[in-house]
């Protein structure tokens, strides 16, 4: 067995329900605890009580990745940079995330959305390997998408909310939508509470053949075909709990996403079966996608020294 020679790395995935907290070299994890998610003191502590344990245990870690539901300010010159902005969720609205974990640990610390790790993991030891612009979308509890393009992940004004984007709608169709913005943004009509809207049932309760996957199917992959128009994505990975659960949609949603193509990206029609995949690395994309950020955050830290020396001398 050869010596794994990635960084000893933490990670800390807040989702809205529970957190994972772990340590891990590359893809290889080699501790790891999961607890549902509580104020933001108390989780956060609790994180930092077991980075600091598995420290004093496996070496000084070289640098930290957060990856977080969202929304999350994420502009470097931002005054709010590394917090969580309009959330919902109580108690956690405006919740500085980054400060204090870069408080208690002398090493780099990345923050990205969880949706955006899950990419980036991906885009590093699964399914995207080898693609320069890959992306990844969770339909879950919500709908949301991770972009990445050349080893980062897009950030502009704030991040992708590519889950909120309008979608056509299969005709007949005259659901009023869940998303409480939006109503019928892809998010309200097919994240896992807009199915059981629709379906009157939970999403996992629902068998292969109920009708409400041909819509959920011709609605992803109007995001699907939009990825592919708009930043040519050579990957597009769909996980989350509602969507790793259901086998039967990824050939329903290639299906759809050709003929909204119609063979005029002929590149895309060909391989659509490599393009649109399940992720290779399971539920641990989210875990992983907190080490890819915190590598991330390790390389530029050593790049902006490196920066440094150049200039001075
Ligand atoms: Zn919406």
């Amino acid at each position: 067995m050869t010596q794994n020679l990635s960084p000893l790395s933490g990670g800390i995935e807040i989702g809205g329900t529970k957190t994972v907290v772990l340590i891990a070299r590359g893809a290889d994890i080699i501790e790891r605890e999961q607890f549902p998610t509580d104020d933001p003191t108390t989780t956060l502590e609790r994180c930092v009580d077991r980075l600091s344990d598995w420290q004093s245990r496996y070496g000084a870690l070289a640098a930290i990745g957060i990856g977080s539901f969202g929304p999350l300010s994420l502009r470097p010159d931002a005054g709010d940079h590394g917090c969580i902005t309009n959330t919902p969720k109580p108690g956690w609205q405006g919740t500085d995330l980054l400060a204090p974990i870069a408080a208690r640990f002398a090493v780099p610390v990345g923050i990205d959305t969880d949706v955006a790790g899950a990419a980036l993991a991906e885009g590093r030891w699964g399914a995207s390997v080898g693609a320069r612009v890959h992306a990844y979308i969770t339909v879950g509890t919500g709908i949301g998408a991770g972009l990445v393009v050349d080893g980062g992940a897009v950030h502009g004004l704030v991040h992708p909310e590519a889950g909120h984007v309008r979608v056509r709608r299969v005709a007949g169709d005259d659901f009023v939508g869940s998303c409480p913005f939006h109503g019928d943004c892809l998010e309200g009509l097919a994240s896992g509470p807009a199915i059981a809207a629709r379906s009157g049932y939970p999403s996992h309760s629902l068998t292969a053949d109920h009708p409400v996957w041909a819509n959920v199917a011709a609605e992803l992959a109007e995001l699907a075909a939009m990825l592919v128009l708009m930043v040519s994505a050579e990957r597009i990975v769909i996980g989350g709990g509602v969507a790793n659960g259901q086998p039967q949609l990824l050939p329903m949603l290639r299906a759809r996403t050709a003929a909204l193509l119609a063979n005029y990206v002929p590149a895309a029609s060909e391989t659509l079966s490599t393009i649109i995949r399940a992720p290779m690395l399971g539920d641990d994309s989210g875990p992983l996608g907190t080490i890819a950020i915190a590598e991330l955050a390790l390389a530029r830290n050593r790049k902006h020294a490196a920066g440094h020396e150049l200039g001075s001398q």
